[in-house]
């Protein structure tokens, strides 16, 4: 028998979790004033367990790359109920270095991938150009990563919704301001940084982004067939290109409580992306955005139950598109009180109380 329940957020994990759950039989209601309007909707995208390891996150890798192994099943899961396009493309990723000090950055970062089990080819600069040729000759070295795919954020939600309502899920938009007060046999707290105003302990924060939509000239498309990550004097960059012609540039990294888009972090987007690939110059311009990563202490997400009634499942900090396979998944399972398809120990919701 199914039973009721209360999803507070429709960003990326509410979404995916709700849909879950209504595919498993429950009767599940979404509660969102503006859905979709948190991180989601400026994410890049990227569903990078690879091309995003950071060192010493290293309890981050397995829930990444179980997440990555969980989203054909995802994708289909969506299609099931709806006909959307979601953007989920399986090109694979280049990663290029724009000077020598950048090929050895790199060349390290590729070691410490290896040794972690990852994936990753190293290609010569020639051979990167043959997989695309809008790169610049300037380039000093490339590895190219096949298991790091994309999906398109702003299609994606779209979709879920669609697929949410088929699935019988109910919307209604309004802000929580106390789960005790939501008739449900169990809630999930989904909705990003606004969790902390109802779980007091969890130690959220914004980490801003901003993030640049350009379309690319007919006559030039597709102007990239892979998402291209760089490395541009040590600053990363990452290009991802669309099936509607548009390219998505992103994203600088700050924590100066500034919500909308700075001058200096479009400048630099835009140069270090010319830099990789000189073409972007003769884009169209659509827009420059900034988004609030919902970020934790030790960068883990915060999933798992804290009491008979309560789910939480957030800060997914820079990874939430990808992680939410494993979101969805293992939050239905926790929901249902089953042992999770993957240790959660390192995601305890408690951890920072
Ligand atoms: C610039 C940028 C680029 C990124 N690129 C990537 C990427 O390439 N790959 C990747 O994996 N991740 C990426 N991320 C990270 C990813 O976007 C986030 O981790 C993810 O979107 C978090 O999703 P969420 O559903 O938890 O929260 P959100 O998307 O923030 O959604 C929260 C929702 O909750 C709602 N809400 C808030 N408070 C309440 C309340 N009290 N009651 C009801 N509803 C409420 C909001 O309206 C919102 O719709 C990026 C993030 C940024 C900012």
């Amino acid at each position: 028998m199914g039973v009721i329940i209360s999803v507070v957020g429709a960003g990326i994990i509410g979404l995916t979790t709700a849909l879950t759950l209504a595919d498993r039989g429950h009767a599940v209601t979404v509660h969102d004033p503006d859905p979709v309007s948190g991180a989601t909707y400026f994410a890049g995208g990227m569903l990078a367990p690879t091309a995003e390891v950071v060192y010493k996150q290293d309890p981050l890798f397995p829930l990444m790359k179980a997440s990555a192994s969980y989203y054909p099943d995802l994708i289909a899961l969506t299609s099931k109920y709806s006909d959307k396009p979601t953007g989920y493309r399986t090109d694979g990723t280049l990663v290029v270095a724009r000077d020598v000090a950048d090929k050895t950055h790199l060349a390290e970062l590729r070691e410490y991938q290896e040794q972690h089990g990852m994936e990753v080819e190293t290609l010569t600069t020639r051979q990167a150009r043959k997989y695309e040729s809008a790169l610049s000759p300037a380039i000093a070295g490339a590895v190219r990563i096949a298991g790091d795919h994309q999906v398109q954020p702003r299609l994606f939600t779209q979709a879920l919704i669609d697929a949410c309502h088929n699935a019988g899920v109910t919307f209604t938009h309004e802000k929580i301001d106390d789960i005790d007060r939501l008739e449900a046999d169990q809630v999930v707290v989904a909705n990003g940084l606004g969790a902390r105003d109802l779980v007091s302990y969890l130690d959220l924060r914004p980490v801003y982004g901003d993030v640049l939509q350009l379309r690319v000239p007919e006559h030039q498309y597709p102007l990239l067939d892979h998402v291209v990550r760089g490395f541009v004097e040590d600053r990363p960059v990452y290009l991802i290109p669309r099936e509607d012609r548009t390219l998505t540039i992103g994203a600088t990294t700050r924590e100066d409580g500034r919500a909308e888009a700075q001058a200096q972090g479009v400048f630099q987007l835009l140069r270090d992306a010319i830099e990789i690939a000189p073409a972007i110059e003769e884009c169209d311009f659509l827009e420059a955005a900034a988004g609030a990563r919902p970020g934790t202490p030790d960068d883990l997400p915060y999933l798992g139950r804290i009491d008979e009634r309560t789910v939480v499942s957030t800060g997914y900090f820079r990874h939430g598109i990808l992680l939410a396979g494993l979101g969805a998944r293992c939050g239905a399972e926790v929901v249902e009180k089953q042992a999770p398809s993957i240790d959660l120990s390192a995601c305890d919701p408690r951890r920072h109380e």
